[in-house]
């Protein structure tokens, strides 16, 4: 037996499994499919830092096991490729965006691969392809044919000095995150989707996913539905969810800067009482119409205010009679989604503008509207996109009237591409149609979809739009795109920090698997800390999970063919206890804890002299989904020919989770005199013969004949003399 030495098996199974394709999803098979899904990667510059394979691992263990669970499981990656860092390196050093993507996917592609993580490399798809962004751009236009993306004036971030719109992530501290200039808004027309039209479904059907109470809550949140009444009193609208309690409203208060007497008063319609009106800090502007009718008695913000400033209150007042007062509405937070940038690097949107016919969209036929090559990559002098300068491409053909046209030069915002790519991953290769119908019907909705906690609101509602409006086309099988929903904690820097290049405290995975190899880096990864938590790195930690998995290769020297299962009832409890515990750690995601099981029952198996190959391969089946590689080898090894992540998943014995002997205790009146050791399905008899034969309950009988022998089962023996 030769050293564990990760650098020489690890790259060779890599090559083997690529080979075999057994990770590659079937389209056709018999098995019931499964399809797990993490957040595809912005390939930047930086590459991959030991953060990023976090969530990848942990799907990959739900991937793997479903596999050796007998499910055909499809676990696809891809690159959500457009944006801001690529562009704006663009503009700095003057490269082609297309050539960093491809530089930027190139590494983040040989870093996963090098962790051995289960993807369909087969379906890879990226989001800047036209053959990608061709279906994209299609579905923009149904959008449009529908009414619901529309043009609109809206204020956007301007920078003065770049000249340039900014995103909201590129204003910091209301300054410009390149030059510092203060940020003003600037009056633009912008593409909008109408997200708004959905916001009761994208709210109601949160009930019918299986997502974290904090991520259904933040959700809802965002989406700000309250229903209530609009109430006249004269010229003042109030919003109040609480119509029932007007009778007790004794003051009008508007949102102000500071609490003051207005000099006002109006009419409360239901007690035609004249009431004064103030303004005060506690009612938001943006809340309702910015004015509520105050009714101290039920509120305690109101009753505060009343008593500050001697407002009068009515405590008894009627609940009757107050539905002839205003009209039900339903308010909500959510606006509609501003869809346009004036910017390079992202979908050209697939309209022409024609003086005759307005706007047209580009024919179905034309598709994609292709990203044409450019010189410079910054925006205009007036904010417009660097599209609008390459007049070959602008000045087109109007679709509909044939006269002189020109092309909209908007792209679309990053969260286009994302929005509907795990459609794409079911059919990556369609050219005739966006995904074909029936592989959505094999594979949709997603089963299992983990994400960070930071994509909340913006991803995860966007694409359940997408996904909500195709499916009113009967484009896609289900309402709601993911049936399960789950998020990882950040892997900080030591000491803490958020890992960021600027700091200079990024950990490059390529390092720790150089050092310690791939499977050392999954496991440690899954055993630093609860998966749901953000937890810091430390190098020094990294040697537990390695020495754990040199002592799992060494025991290979103790395998005995001929030894059966640990003969001691013990042993073969802790076997299925492992299995037990190994199995539903995994499912609720307590990766940290399934690692300590394993660790517990190599350590038995390592204290044995001898270990039987069934024991052995228990062990080796259940680590597979942790440490990929080390299994494999062991695995074969130990002679056989498939590889071990087709194997079969052990399963339990519930019967056999329970330790075969109990100890009870025996008491001569009352008083604990003695334990005895019995076989479980000992007899009531047998037991009160050998209890009976010890020698400190002779002793304690002193010769006297027990009146009576009561056995509580499992517990106790009572002997009444
Ligand atoms: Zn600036
Ligand atoms: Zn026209």
């Amino acid at each position: 037996m030769h050293e564990y030495d990760p650098q020489k098996i690890e790259k060779r199974w890599q090559e083997e499994w690529d080979k075999s394709g057994i990770y590659q999803a079937e389209n056709h098979s018999k098995k019931p499919k499964y399809y797990a899904l993490i957040e595809f990667p912005y390939p930047s510059g930086d590459g991959l830092h030991v953060g990023h394979p976090r969530p990848y691992i942990g799907l990959d263990l739900i991937a793997r096991k479903r596999r050796m669970e007998g499910f055909n499981v499809l676990y696809p990656i891809g690159w959500d490729a457009f944006g801001l860092p690529t562009e704006n390196y663009a503009i700095k050093t003057g490269k082609n965006p297309r050539v960093v993507t491809k530089e930027n996917t190139d590494t983040f592609r040989r870093q996963i691969q090098s962790l051995g993580v289960s993807f369909d490399w087969s379906r890879e798809i990226n989001t800047t392809d036209s053959k990608y962004y061709k279906w994209t751009q299609w579905i923009f236009l149904k959008f449009l044919e529908k009414g619901l993306a529309y043009k609109a004036k809206m204020a956007i971030n301007w920078c003065p000095k770049c000249k340039i719109g900014l995103a909201n992530e590129e204003v910091v501290d209301d300054n410009c995150e390149r030059c510092g200039t203060p940020v003003e808004q600037k009056e633009k027309e912008q593409w909008m989707l109408a997200i708004t039209k959905y916001a009761d479904r994208l709210y109601d059907d949160l009930d019918t996913v299986d997502y974290p109470d904090r991520v259904k809550t933040q959700q809802k949140n965002w989406i700000g539905r309250s229903e209530g009444v609009l109430i006249r009193f004269d010229d003042i609208e109030v919003f109040t969810t609480r119509p029932d309690t007007i009778f007790g409203a004794t003051f009008v208060v508007v949102a102000g800067k500071e609490d003051k007497f207005t000099g006002r008063y109006v009419t409360n319609p239901a007690t035609k009482e004249k009431i004064p009106v103030w303004e005060a800090e506690y009612v938001m502007s943006d809340y309702g119409t910015g004015a509520i009718m105050a009714v101290p008695a039920d509120d305690e913000r109101d009753m505060e205010f009343a008593k500050k400033f001697s407002l009068p209150i009515v405590e008894n007042y009627t609940h009757a009679g107050f539905e002839d007062y205003g009209k039900k509405i339903t308010k909500y937070k959510l606006r509609d989604w501003v869809f346009s940038r004036q910017r390079y690097w992202g979908e050209p949107i697939p309209v022409i503008h024609c003086d005759e016919c307005g706007i047209v969209p580009v024919l179905e036929k034309d598709l994609p509207v292709k990203l044409p090559e450019v010189e410079k990559y910054e925006p205009g002098p007036d904010g417009e996109s660097p599209l609008a300068n390459i007049t070959e491409w602008v000045n087109t053909k109007c679709p509909k009237c044939g006269g002189k046209a020109k092309r909209e030069t908007d792209v679309m915002p990053n969260w286009a591409g994302s929005s509907w790519y795990f459609l794409r991953y079911c059919d990556p290769y369609n050219d005739k149609e966006f995904v074909s119908r029936a592989t959505l019907d094999k594979w949709m909705p997603v089963d299992w979809y983990n994400g960070g906690m930071e994509h909340t609101v913006l991803h995860l509602l966007y694409s359940r739009f997408w996904n909500k409006f195709l499916f009113d086309l009967r484009l896609v099988p289900t309402s709601e795109p993911y049936k399960k929903r789950t998020s990882h904690g950040l892997i900080l820097a030591e000491g803490g920090e958020k890992m960021s290049k600027s700091k200079g405290n990024v950990i490059n995975p390529d390092t720790i698997v150089e050092r310690f190899g791939a499977d050392t880096l999954r496991l440690y990864e899954m055993f630093m800390g609860p998966f749901e938590q953000a937890i810091a790195w430390s190098e020094s930690s990294l040697i537990g999970p390695r020495r754990f998995l040199e002592k799992v290769w060494r025991l290979q020297s103790k395998i005995s063919k001929g030894q059966t299962l640990s003969t001691d009832s013990q042993g073969l409890t802790l076997v299925h206890q492992t299995i037990k515990k190994v199995s539903e750690d995994v499912e609720s995601m307590g990766f940290n804890t399934a690692v300590s099981a394993l660790m517990i029952y190599t350590n038995t198996l390592d204290k044995q002299e001898k270990v039987s190959q069934k024991e052995f391969e228990t062990l080796l089946l259940l680590l597979a989904p942790f440490a990929p590689h080390i299994t494999e080898e062991l695995w074969k090894t130990l002679g056989h020919l498939n590889s071990i992540h087709t194997e079969d998943w052990p399963t339990y014995d519930p019967e056999k989770l329970l330790k075969d002997e109990i100890t009870l205790a025996v008491q001569i009146d009352g008083k604990f005199r003695a334990s005895l050791l019995v076989a479980r399905n000992q007899s009531a008899e047998e037991i009160r013969a050998t209890a009976l034969a010890l020698p400190e309950v002779k002793k304690w009988l002193d010769g006297k004949e027990p009146k009576k022998i009561i056995i509580v089962p499992e517990k106790i023996i009572s002997i009444v003399t």
